[in-house]
């Protein structure tokens, strides 16, 4: 791949020196006290809240993203992360104290330490370009780990503004920014690290976790799949239904890795359900979505051409909401396309796009089983107020996260810890989550040296002839 000329990928030396660093100081102890954590965690507050607007051209350079897309979906996620960090970092870095069991009862106490993990390396996709590079360094910080974070060259105005920014307001010696494609994250992943947290499709997740086993390194692996969504209520508020899934579905021109991806629906609720969706888009967009300022763009012509032939492989007479499409624009129009087989090349990857497949199905157990028969997804959605039929659905099948009558909702919520299950993702964080994915829990007992306690353990020591042990 050709390096895009205003980002500068980093040189093997300036690589290999990042890596030292990180370890030298985490090493040191430079990242370990609790002032130094929140002190960091004020700085990248501080990064945000005086460089929004940089970093919202930015993103529009990268994605066209629109400027309240950038705000909501990146800005505001990482400050509400940093604030519940802040706000309970005392609390999640206290010793947990444990009571013995009955043996060890005398001059014995037993703590779980929370340690930090070490030197992290965070390996961030595209599509959320700042929120997915910072949101996991919110948790190295609190965690007291040091980091290098290698955000994604497909997005490279803002990743060069990451690494503009990153040295400015952070300590450069514990959270230092490499740009790069494959034969500098390949650099990367050849380093033993403490952690490895990784945001992207599962291809590279076995690159990433292979270079992981290498030095028998944890990781976190935080990547997508095919996300359904449930629509079986036939007396369904259906204007509100396809308001809330259009939202997840254009939101950053659906390349968010929880846009539901496909919808289950009855064959009675279909037609209305389309009829919602073609209002709840025009509400939205206009007449013309190409001229709306509000819809994103694809990635790049790579990932435009994957859509358009997953889009022209499918039978254009089912396209019944929108379906044009502009290359040198790199747009799509959202999509609907109706009563799709599950054979369909609209159903063999994640879309990624704003098209959206409705399968007909006769009943909540054909729905299940359609899902069932796909990989694990990273999120579920369900809209119904059947409180069965809802139970019944979660009880029946697996998915990393779920939302009820919303899409992607759930996400913003940071309380939740977010991640994935099988392909969709191992390990989770955000909020307290993200501190315990960058923390060693290790288990300590203290014991007095003392002879207190000594005889009721005595049966430990040979010559063990003299003991007489029986159960
Ligand atoms: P991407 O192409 O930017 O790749 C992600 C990272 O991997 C980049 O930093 C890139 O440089 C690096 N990379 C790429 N190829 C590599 C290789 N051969 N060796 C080593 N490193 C390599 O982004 P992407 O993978 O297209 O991202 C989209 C995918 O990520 C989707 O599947 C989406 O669902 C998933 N995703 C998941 C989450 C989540 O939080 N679970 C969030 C966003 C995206």
């Amino acid at each position: 791949m050709t390096t895009p000329p205003s980002l500068r990928y980093n040189t093997e030396a300036e690589i290999q020196k990042a890596i030292e660093t990180s370890r030298r100081t985490f090493q040191a102890g430079v990242t370990r006290p609790l002032a130094y954590r929140r002190q960091q965690l004020e700085r990248l507050w501080k990064l945000l809240d005086e460089n929004s607007s940089i970093i919202c051209d930015a993103v529009w350079d990268d994605l066209r993203k629109p400027k309240n897309e950038v705000i909501l979906g990146e800005i505001a996620v990482i400050k509400q992360d940093i604030a519940i960090a802040y706000e309970n970092l005392e609390q999640w870095a206290k010793d947990e104290p444990i009571t013995p069991s009955f043996l060890n009862r005398l001059g014995t106490t037993c703590v779980q330490r929370k340690e930090p993990r070490g030197s992290a390396l965070l390996i961030s996709p595209w599509n959320y370009p700042i929120q997915l590079a910072l949101t996991p360094l919110v948790g190295v910080i609190a965690a007291g780990c040091t980091a290098v974070i290698k955000p994604s060259e497909l997005a490279p105005s803002t990743a060069k503004l990451l690494a503009d920014l990153v040295p400015l307001y952070l300590d450069p010696k514990s959270y230092i920014l490499i740009n790069g494609a494959i034969q500098e994250t390949t650099q990367l992943l050849a380093a033993k690290w403490d952690h490895i947290f990784y945001t992207g499709n599962g291809a590279v997740a076995k690159i990433v976790m292979r270079a992981a086993a290498e030095h028998l390194t944890t990781l976190t692996l935080e990547l997508g799949g095919k996300s359904p969504v449930f629509v079986l209520d036939d007396d369904a508020n259906m204007k509100l239904v396809a308001k809330r899934i259009s939202f997840g579905k254009t939101f950053n021109a659906g390349q968010s890795c929880i846009a539901p991806d496909y919808v289950l629906v009855t064959e009675k609720s279909e037609a209305k359900l389309i009829e919602a969706f073609r209002q709840s888009f025009e509400e939205m967009f206009g007449k013309d979505p190409k001229k709306s300022p509000d819809l994103g763009r694809i990635i790049c012509h790579r990932h435009f051409h994957r859509i358009k032939k997953l889009l022209d492989g499918t039978d254009s007479s089912k396209i019944v909401v929108g379906g044009q499409t502009d290359e040198s624009e790199l747009y799509f129009a959202p999509t609907i396309v109706a009563n799709v087989s599950v054979n369909d090349p609209l159903m063999s990857d994640e879309l990624f796009a704003p098209i959206l497949p409705l399968i007909r199905v006769r009943d909540v157990d054909e729905a299940i089983e359609i899902v069932n028969a796909q990989e694990d997804a990273l999120a579920l959605y369900v809209f119904s107020n059947d409180k069965k039929q809802i139970k019944k659905i979660l009880d029946s099948t697996r998915s990393g996260g779920v939302c009820v009558n919303d899409t992607m909702m759930h996400v913003g919520e940071l309380k939740l810890p977010f991640g994935g299950i099988g392909p969709s993702g191992m390990g989770a964080y955000h909020g307290k989550a993200s501190f315990d994915t960058f923390t060693h829990t290790r288990s300590t007992m203290v014991k007095k040296l003392s002879v207190i306690g000594e005889k009721i353990s005595e049966a430990r020591y040979a010559p063990y002839s003299e003991k007489n042990l029986s159960l």
